[in-house]
């Protein structure tokens, strides 16, 4: 359960953890094993510091006892000189000897002198412990040892707990001693004590210090890659700043630099698709696509083809016809479009792997291509040509599948763009156009006067201007029906088309009645080609159901700017005329002249 828990603890929790646990085991392990341990030592230490001041001063009696076996001295003499410089002696500044023999007389204390001479067999400590008698048994049963008792401090009247160390002289009957005072143990071992909490307090704040720095050096990037993903997660990668930063190469240096490396990529990515999505033409956007090819991912080429199914053509939309197209495509791919394999397979097409793929590339020794479908519901509609040189070796290569897995990538980020702006300009087309006959409409013409008029002026030419009315076309509604009055509009419409060039204009201005802008004609030869449509028109048989029927119709013409300053003045004058016309009988051609407009408002 605990184990668990654990789990999901904060990483830097669980190094604090660790940094815890680990001085709650130094002052555990310190407090049960080392201080007992050195207080034992400690004591153990002292003991044997008196037991051998004690066997120093013991070779005073024993030299004095040689002395007296040389016959230098007399024994009394020996005895006193003994006495005497042992009672001199002072170690750990005031501690002492004492001597007293085996029938427990002091024979010499050098600080309780009213003790010399006396007997002290009956001398209890505060405690009313005999000691002397433990002096006397432990040096008649051991020849030496330690006894522990209550006596005052040198210059001090209270009795302390005292240890001492004393040995028997055997040749003389006494007994040397001398103690330590538990307390100044004591002193010692609460000075380790405190010390060593001191050095627990800054073991502790160190390693808990260091932990929350090598933690938060951990966590604080990681959150940062967290508060990343979560932006992307939720579609706000334009907005990812700052990023991580990046100040160790550890293992968390590198996961911020790849992060960042990411992040750079994401952001990259989601500005790219914001520009084409904010871009208005299609060319626009292939134009950005091409760029970011040679420019961003630094490839030597890249070309782009849009697929058109119905002429079965690719038509080349980057590089712009002003730059040279460096692709290795073949001209054929571009008239037939089957014979391109990517536009064939959806597959992406490339020489990295198989040397001649494709047979109508002929990029040339040591070029690589890579062909990517733009893929759309299932049908390929463009193709992405990039050209690089073939990597030599296999880091080249994984950065070069690098480079081109992340192109692949703006591409399929791209399409989405392309087929809305694709859809946008179907739908835009498609409102310009009537969808009886397929001519342009009246809302073309007025989103277009403009440019038009602008053309004519620039190039300092004429437009014509032909007004044409079907003759009783009510009467084939009437007679044959609508079905009729459709066909004979469609296929009127087809004739007045196929009497114009391509580039002139020719619009469905209301029911019956269709608009031939003539660009750049010469003076005079508006007339001309009305004649031709009126004649053209008279030809046609219109068939349906068996029903042959012929028609007529009338036409006004006019010319801008020769009859009027702006282009819908002359259009009124075109109506002017084939108004004429019908008045005069249909089936024919009036130029407009001016008197036949008396009126100042149009
Ligand atoms: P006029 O010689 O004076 O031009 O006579 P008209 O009958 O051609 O002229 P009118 O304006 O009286 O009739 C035009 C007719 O065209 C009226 C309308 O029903 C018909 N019409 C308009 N648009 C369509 C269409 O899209 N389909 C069909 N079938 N008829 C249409
Ligand atoms: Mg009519
Ligand atoms: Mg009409």
């Amino acid at each position: 359960m605990i184990r668990i828990q654990f789990r999901h603890w904060p990483i830097l929790w669980k190094i604090l953890s660790i940094s815890v646990i680990s001085v709650t085991a130094f002052i555990v392990v310190s407090l049960l094993y080392f201080l007992p341990m050195i207080e034992g030592k400690m004591r153990e230490g002292k003991k044997q510091g008196i037991r051998s001041v004690v066997e120093v001063a013991f070779t005073l009696l024993e030299y004095y006892e040689r002395q007296v076996e040389e016959g230098r001295l007399s024994v009394e003499l020996a005895r006193r000189e003994a006495a005497r410089r042992i009672g001199e002696l002072r170690y750990d500044r005031d501690q002492y000897f004492w001597i007293n023999d085996l029938d427990m007389t002091m024979i010499m204390h050098p600080i309780r002198t009213e003790f010399n001479g006396q007997n002290m067999t009956d001398f209890k400590d505060s405690t009313g412990h005999l000691l002397f008698r433990d002096f006397v048994a432990v040096s008649k049963q051991k020849g030496a040892g330690f006894v522990s008792y209550r006596w005052p401090k040198p210059g001090g009247q209270d009795p302390v707990p005292k240890i001492s160390y004393v040995k028997l002289f055997q040749p003389w009957g006494w007994i040397l001693g001398s103690g330590i005072y538990l307390d100044d143990i004591d002193r010692d071992l609460s000075r380790l004590r405190h010390d060593l909490l001191v050095g627990t307090v800054f073991f502790a704040c160190g390693t808990l210090a260091l932990a929350m720095l090598i933690g938060s050096g951990i966590t604080r990037p990681l959150r940062r890659v967290m508060h990343g993903l979560d932006l992307v997660a939720a579609g706000r990668s334009a907005e990812l700043e700052p990023q991580v930063l990046v100040d160790s190469h550890d293992e968390v240096g590198r996961l911020g630099e790849r992060f960042n490396r990411l992040m750079d990529s994401v952001k990259h990515l989601a500005r790219f698709k914001k520009v084409i999505e904010e871009e208005e033409t299609l060319p626009q956007i292939y134009q950005r696509l091409g760029r970011l090819v040679t420019d961003h991912f630094d490839f030597d080429s890249a070309v782009l083809f849009e697929v058109d199914k119905d002429a079965d053509r690719m038509n080349l939309v980057y590089p712009p016809p002003e730059e040279e197209m460096a692709s290795g495509c073949e001209a054929v791919v571009l008239e037939q479009a089957r014979f391109c394999k990517v536009r064939r397979t959806g597959h992406v097409i490339s020489n990295l792997d198989y040397p001649e793929i494709c047979h109508c590339q002929s990029a040339g020794k040591g070029k690589g291509h890579y062909c990517i479908p733009m893929l759309v519901s299932g049908g390929v509609t463009g193709v992405v040509n990039v050209g690089f040189a073939l990597p030599d070796n296999r880091i080249q290569r994984l950065k070069l599948e690098t480079r081109l897995a992340h192109l692949e990538q703006y591409v399929r980020e791209s399409l989405s763009v392309i087929e809305s702006k694709k859809l946008l300009e179907a739908l835009r087309q498609s409102a310009l156009l009537d969808p009886l006959t397929g001519l342009h409409n009246r809302r073309y013409l007025q989103e277009y006067t403009e440019g038009i008029v602008a053309g004519l002026r620039r190039r300092g030419r004429l437009a014509g201007l032909l007004m044409c009315d079907i003759d009783y076309f009510k009467q084939v509604n009437d007679v044959h029906g609508h079905h009729m009055g459709d066909l004979v509009l469609k296929e009127t419409a087809a004739v007045i088309r196929q009497c114009v060039r391509q580039a002139d204009i020719v619009v469905r201005f209301g029911g019956e009645e269709f608009l031939v802008i003539l660009l750049d004609v010469e003076a005079g030869q508006t007339e001309a080609i009305g004649e031709k449509i009126r004649s053209r028109v008279e030809a046609s048989s219109f068939i349906l159901d068996r029903e042959v029927l012929s028609k007529t119709i009338s036409v006004g013409a006019s010319e801008f700017p020769a009859d009027a300053q702006t282009l819908w003045h002359c259009i009124k004058f075109a109506d002017v005329a084939l108004y004429r016309a019908k008045e005069q009988g249909r089936n024919r051609v009036v130029r407009f002249e001016q008197e036949m407009w008396q009126g100042d408002e149009f």
